[in-house]
């Protein structure tokens, strides 16, 4: 990865920006900016040929003054500490401004899960859990899915720790198959809340989404499930891309046929009735609302001055770098943070481990309405902090996150 975006180093220049234009005191800066906790695990898997493979993988904590630290697991080859750490930062911030009585955390593994065989897959996950249990506790910390993870794994993960542990321990990961505690809706959330925050920032800006177009970089759980959202809220997603390529269709995608379609075919490429087009194109796109919901770094300083997305709704975390960030800002181009905009998956999970501590499961329709009630009033505190200050939606969010996370830390003190 190349040091300019460094995902650590972006995170590390987002804190400090924000900070500079807060009044806090210096020692209580030098805390919330560190990372508590560092696991880094190398552990064998047998693999269907017999043969054993080495993995890496991590749980990083990053700060827990606000409650138990929390915060997806990631599965792919690009993985490394230094983009764990600012995934876990990120998440500190993320639970912060929603509210959320939670602090920060990452996991993951240098993989590619679609190479292994689901058994191999099976034998990482359960190893990979069993290696971190000596920090993951519904207590102190708790998992649940990111990019290359999925429900069936999480369900791995409370499996594991629940053999290694006795009992059975619901609330030690979110992201659960529904049958084993997940919650209704967890699936979805994430893409819902895009979708709410995407409909928010058309508002504020005076675009209609009926009248809207949208073009969605990635077709993961965020990239697919934004789409529908958006496509049911009445907007023309025009563009689409996944690992493989993308496509477009200036008439709007059939967004539920191309969900059907990567289905079967592992990719959105070669969707009947569309064109393809390059990521490059999809990003550079004249489009009222892009949704990155990819990987981190995808909009850069080279690439930010042709974007002409009037809204970048930030499904991925850490989509934008900073130096792209300053670009935008100063084209007028209204981005909603990552923070704040893929906020629903961790907001859910919240759900979801309260019903898991209560053993009481609430219906689709009251998650969904929760949901919408925490990131529309979320929404509207950044956006006041943003009309207040005259600061971008990104560093107004920061500043309200660490602002709470500061109060916390300075409320509890240092033990001893
Ligand atoms: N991985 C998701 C995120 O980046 C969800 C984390 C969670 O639900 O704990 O927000």
């Amino acid at each position: 990865m190349s040091r300019k975006n460094n995902p650590y180093e972006m995170a590390l220049k987002q804190f400090d920006a924000a900070v500079s234009h807060m009044d806090l005191d210096e020692g209580t800066v030098k805390y919330i900016r560190s990372i508590r906790r560092e696991l880094t695990v190398t552990f064998p898997v047998e693999m269907d040929d017999g043969g054993i493979e080495m993995f890496t993988g991590y749980r990083v904590q990053h700060n827990n003054v606000l409650g138990p630290t929390k915060g997806g697991i990631r599965f792919h080859p690009n993985v490394t500490l230094d983009e764990t750490r600012a995934l876990a930062m990120w998440m500190t911030w993320k639970s912060a401004l929603l509210r959320l009585p939670f602090g920060g955390a990452k996991g993951g593994v240098a993989v590619d899960p679609r190479k292994l065989s689901i058994n191999e897959l099976r034998r990482l996950s359960r190893r990979y859990a069993s290696e971190i249990t000596i920090i993951m506790n519904p207590e102190s910390d708790i998992p649940a899915p990111d990019v290359g993870t999925n429900p069936q794994v999480m369900a791995w993960i409370m499996d594991t720790y629940s053999w290694l542990r006795g009992g059975t321990a619901p609330a030690v990961v979110t992201g659960k198959p529904v049958p084993l505690g997940g919650s209704q809706g967890r699936l979805e959330a994430t893409g819902m809340g895009v979708m709410f925050s995407a409909r928010e920032a058309m508002k504020y800006n005076g675009i209609d989404p009926k009248e809207a177009t949208v073009a969605v970089q990635g077709f993961g759980n965020v990239g697919s499930m934004s789409a529908r959202f958006m496509h049911e809220l009445g907007s023309r997603v025009v563009a689409v891309s996944d690992v493989y390529g993308g496509i477009y269709n200036s008439n709007g995608i059939d967004i539920p046929g191309l969900i059907e379609h990567a289905r079967r075919t592992g990719s959105v490429t070669d969707f009947p009735g569309s064109e393809p087009i390059t990521n490059e194109d999809l990003l550079a796109m004249k489009c009222d609302v892009l949704i990155p919901a990819a990987l981190e770094g995808q909009i850069t300083e080279e690439n930010a001055p042709k974007i002409q997305a009037k809204i970048i709704a930030e499904g991925a975390n850490g989509p934008t770098t900073p130096g792209a960030d300053k670009i935008l800002h100063s084209r007028g181009v209204f981005v909603v943070p990552d923070i704040l905009c893929n906020a629903g998956g961790v907001t859910v999970s919240y759900f979801e481990w309260v019903q898991g501590w209560q053993h009481f499961f609430w219906r689709r329709d009251e998650v969904a309405r929760k949901l919408e009630e925490t990131m529309v009033e979320s929404f509207n505190a950044v956006l006041d902090q943003h009309e207040k200050t005259g600061l971008d939606m990104r560093t107004a969010a920061y500043t309200l996150a660490i602002g709470r996370v500061a109060e916390a830390f300075e409320m509890r003190g240092i033990f001893p």
